[in-house]
């Protein structure tokens, strides 16, 4: 991407998209192009359309999805596929068709079967059932993949795809009924520590293992991918190291000063039992995660202060 490039950022309000924004901002690129859902819904074929036509823009990160956690995904399901097919399938599609030099496509770690061993190699894909959770949304994301993929085979048409990790950071969802486990654990422990609670329920056994990726390092490799990585092998893009929901909660409480005990509600579902990528290929083309979990919690939680959370009573 030269400085002057034509670049379009879909779904720039997201956490993803919001944290890629800031990073071509930062890198001094002069002409990217945003538009609110307002006014273009992407998942509308005829809008999505009629804008490649009009505006032809070089570069693409789609990073607009209907992404959200666990409950979410298990409430929702049909919600999750129709908006993902739609809103890729119209973008890819019209991208192409319109000049487009390069589009970067976001998948997820959960796309790859359940008990895949860990950690996670790329070339796992497709090779198991998945996690019943979030099914809708991991064949979603794989057909997006398998789109991508299909375009440069059959046009020659460059597309990489990227797996990050669940993700956090400035500008995530903490709204509890649809938010993802770290969001929704740093709001819910911040409650309790202003109100005082003897205790704070954590969804599941605590058992499971996660990895946390923050936005601000996705969107640097996102950059770096556009830049220098062109193959129909997907990425994944993640740090490398796991724990389990419990850590989480505990590193949480410690960083928002929660003193509380922590329940583990046992009728809530775990979820898939581990998913740590295996970055190998990643930081062999070059790039490698920086930010830590304990500083990257500690700038969200000054995020969250600043922006989310209300007002203590006077
Ligand atoms: P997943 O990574 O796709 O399973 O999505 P989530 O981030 O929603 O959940 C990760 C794990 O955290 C699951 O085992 C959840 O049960 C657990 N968890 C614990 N407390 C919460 C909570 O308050 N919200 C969410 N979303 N997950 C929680």
């Amino acid at each position: 991407m030269l400085r002057d490039s034509k670049i379009f950022v879909a779904g720039h309000r997201g956490l993803v998209g919001s944290a890629i924004l800031r990073r071509l901002r930062s890198e001094g690129h002069e002409q990217i192009i945003t538009s609110t859902r307002a006014d273009l819904d992407l998942r509308d074929q005829a809008q999505v359309r009629a804008f490649f036509r009009e505006v032809r823009p070089e570069f693409i990160f789609l990073a607009a999805a209907k992404v959200g956690g666990i409950l979410a995904n298990s409430r929702y399901p049909a919600d999750f596929i129709r908006d993902n097919l739609l809103i890729q399938t119209n973008v890819i599609d019209a991208a192409y068709g319109n000049g487009c030099k390069k589009l970067l496509f976001l998948g997820s770690s959960c796309i790859y079967p359940k008990h895949a061993p860990q950690p996670i190699k790329e070339e796992y894909l497709l090779t198991g059932p998945l996690e019943t959770s979030n099914h809708a949304y991991a064949v979603a994301k794989i057909a997006g993949i398998e789109m991508v993929k299909s375009y440069r085979r059959q046009y020659g048409w460059s597309g990489v795809c990227l797996q990050p990790t669940n993700l956090y950071g400035p500008g995530d969802n903490f709204d509890l009924q649809s938010s993802h486990v770290l969001p929704a654990l740093m709001c819910k422990l911040h409650e309790g520590k202003v109100s005082g609670a003897d205790q704070v329920t954590v969804w599941g056994s605590g058992m499971p293992r996660r990895e946390f990726l923050h936005a601000d390092d996705l969107a640097e490799a996102a950059l770096f991918a556009m830049n220098h990585y062109d193959d129909d092998e997907i990425l994944n893009v993640g740090v490398g190291t796991e724990c389990t929901i419990r850590e989480l909660a505990e590193l949480l409480s410690r960083t928002v000063g929660y003193r509380g005990d922590l329940h583990f509600d046992t009728t809530k579902p775990d979820g898939t039992p581990r998913k740590l990528l295996d970055v190998s290929r990643i930081n062999a083309a070059g790039w490698r995660a920086r930010i830590s979990l304990e500083e990257g919690v500690r700038s969200t939680y000054a995020w969250y202060l600043e922006n989310v959370a209300k007002p203590a009573a006077p």
